[in-house]
Order: structure tokens, then C-alpha cells, then sequence
């Protein structure tokens, strides 16, 4: 028996990542960032439900996950890559036609060197400190990368999803300071960058967490339902415990009902106390903490004892699951998707 079932609604993901394309104007194209297996839904059957839906270009983390992606789409979809050219990543951006995006000035030299007519793009930093050459680099180097012919360069906003954010303001105006002027498509926008306007998306925009229905695309359609397995009902009485470190005390003559899923499932044990399962339409409330495997749930409430119950669905979603939690939506997504059987609907073949 897997620990659960993860419902994963391809037909959602075509709407969202639409929905979002119809907020971009038609000379702005709409990539797709796939990175992290999709967000842990599963890259080959998200991808290709995306590549169905007309999306032509596709943004994962790194050069492997780019490979792993051109086997499961074919030739035609352009690939990118943010980690950029790594150490050892020659071999497989070449194999999987896959393009850099260079992120630094040691990466510019390496693929300059070692790949000069392989395809890249370039990442500049206009305020996040994370990736990408900052202003006094991209100075020094850009007529030189510029004559190389890059096909695309991007930089990323650190506060998209905080539409009120200074930053939003002063992250675009650098992005222009750098590039206005420039022969190169140029992508600012993932999808907090996306719904902040016309003026965030210049020629791409490429989203990912929108697309998998997770805030700041407040009207997503919801992509992912879990239901997990009931393994055992029990009664349990006034002066014993639940759980490690018996940290619930039972009260009341009680029904409890040990569910398959635990934190090895990306159920956090942060999660407990607080969170509440669905059986049916009645929610039930975790009781005690949290196991690798396992939780326990307090069912005195209910007619008779379930089968299953559900974690996320259209109602619970993954973001108000991941504020239980103390976390977001896309650390939520990306660590569900390990151990439970994946069940697609609108799947591609
Ligand atoms: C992950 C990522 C994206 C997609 O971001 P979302 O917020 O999920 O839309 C876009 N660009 C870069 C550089 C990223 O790292």
C-alpha cells in the first residue's frame, strides 16, 4: 500500500498557466518554469501537458533536470537552465540542447571557452543578491557577452509577490537601466511579476508556482488533492496519550484513527497542532505530533470510521496547509511529492 494518493489535475495546470498567458500580450511569450521535478508534481507529465497547451519555452534549475525534460519533450522546446554553466555541466547542456543561463562572470568565461557556439542567456542582478552579474559587472562585460549573441537575458524580482513592495519599483528600473537599449529578448516576470502588470513582462515572462495554483495567483485553479489511507481506528480512554513525547492527553472516551502520511511525506510536523483532515465533508483535527509515517486523528465525531481522508483539496489548498506549517505554498509542493502514488487526470500521451 503507498502512503497516499496525490491527485494531480493536468487540466488545472493548462488552465493557470493560460489563464496567466492571457494577462501577457501576444508579442510577450509565456515560458514555463519547471524546476524541482514541477514543483514535485512530476516534470514529464506536467511538461508535456504544458508543450499540449502551446508552451514553447521551459526553465528548470539545473543542466541534469534540462536533460531529463529534452528526453521527455523532444527537439522543439527551447530549455533553459538557472544554475547556469556549472563545473561539469559541459556534456549534458550540449546533450540535452539545453541553454545556460549564465550567471556569473567565471560561468560567462567557461561557456565562452568550452561551449563558444552552444546557445546561452545571461542573468543580471538588479537587487536580490542571489544570482546574476551586478551592475559594475555587467558594465565591464557587456559589450563582450552582447557580441556573443545571448538569446535571452533575465533577471529576477526579490518582492513580486508583495504588490505594495518598494522594491517591485526600483528592481524594474535597474532591469532597464541594464538592458533598455539592448538587441535581446529580456524576461523579468515569474508570476508574481506577472500580475504586477504590462510593464513587468517585456518579452517573456516565465511562471512557476501560478501555474501549480499556489499564491500569489490568488485565482488559480487548484491542481493537487491528497488522500491518505486510513490504517487503523481505535478507542482510546480519559488518562492515556497520543503520540512521541505524549503530548496529547485524551480527555473524553475517544475514537482516534491512525492515517498513512507523515513528515517523510512533506507533512511537516510543524503542522500539528492545528491542522484538520477531511473525512468526507468532516474536517478532523491531528491530534498529538506528527511521525515520519503516520499521524493520528481524533474521529469521535464521525458515523463510522473512514477509509481515507483528505489533506488538500479544492477547498484546502496548499497554501492555508503551508501556513499551518509556518512555511509557503511552493515548499508545501515540493515536498509532497516524494512518496505517494501520483494519479494524473488530463494526462498527455
Ligand atoms: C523559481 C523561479 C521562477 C519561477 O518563480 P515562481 O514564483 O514560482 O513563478 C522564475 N525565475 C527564477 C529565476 C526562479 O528561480
Amino acid at each position: 500500500m503507498p502512503t497516499g494518493v496525490l491527485h494531480i489535475d493536468l487540466e488545472a495546470v493548462a488552465l493557470n498557466w493560460r489563464a496567466l498567458d492571457l494577462m501577457t500580450s501576444s508579442i510577450c511569450e509565456t515560458a514555463a518554469t519547471v524546476k524541482a521535478d514541477a514543483y514535485g508534481l512530476g516534470v514529464t507529465q506536467v511538461a508535456a501537458r504544458l508543450f499540449a497547451e502551446g508552451c514553447r519555452a521551459f526553465f528548470v534549475a539545473t543542466a541534469d533536470e534540462g536533460l531529463e525534460l529534452r528526453r521527455a519533450l523532444g527537439p522543439e522546446p527551447r530549455i533553459y537552465a538557472y544554475y547556469g554553466h556549472m563545473p561539469g555541466d559541459t556534456v549534458t547542456l550540449q546533450r540535452g540542447d539545453v541553454v545556460p543561463m549564465v550567471c556569473s562572470l567565471a560561468q560567462l568565461e567557461r561557456h565562452l571557452e568550452t561551449l563558444p557556439r552552444h546557445p546561452f542567456g545571461l542573468q543580471l542582478d538588479v537587487g536580490m543578491n542571489r544570482l546574476g552579474l551586478k551592475f559594475d559587472e555587467w558594465a565591464a562585460v557587456a559589450e563582450l557577452a552582447l557580441r556573443a549573441r545571448p538569446v535571452l537575458v533575465a533577471s529576477h524580482l526579490s518582492s513580486a509577490d508583495e504588490p505594495d513592495a518598494p522594491e517591485n519599483a526600483a528592481q524594474l528600473a535597474a532591469f532597464h537601466e541594464m538592458t533598455d537599449g539592448i538587441d535581446v529578448p529580456r524576461s523579468l516576470a515569474a508570476t508574481g511579476g506577472t500580475l504586477l502588470g504590462p510593464e513587468y513582462h517585456f518579452d517573456m515572462v516565465r511562471p512557476g508556482i501560478g501555474i501549480y495554483g499556489g499564491l500569489p495567483f490568488a485565482k488559480a485553479d487548484p491542481v493537487v488533492e491528497l488522500a491518505l489511507p486510513v490504517v487503523t481506528c481505535f478507542d482510546a480512554a480519559p488518562g492515556e496519550t497520543v503520540g512521541y513525547n505524549a503530548t496529547w492527553a485524551v480527555r473524553a472516551p475517544t475514537r482516534l484513527a491512525t492515517v498513512a502520511g507523515g513528515y517523510a511525506d512533506g507533512l511537516h510536523r510543524a503542522l500539528a497542532p492545528g491542522v484538520e483532515v477531511m473525512a468526507g465533508p468532516v474536517p478532523c483535527p491531528v491530534v498529538g505530533r506528527v511521525s515520519m509515517d503516520l499521524m493520528t486523528i481524533d474521529i469521535s465525531h464521525l458515523d463510522r470510521d473512514p477509509e481515507t481522508v483528505r489533506l488538500l483539496d479544492a477547498h484546502h489548498g496548499i497554501d492555508a496547509l503551508a501556513a499551518h506549517a509556518g512555511t509557503i505554498g511552493y515548499e508545501m509542493l515540493t515536498r509532497l511529492g516524494r512518496r505517494y502514488r501520483r494519479q494524473y487526470r488530463g494526462t498527455v500521451s
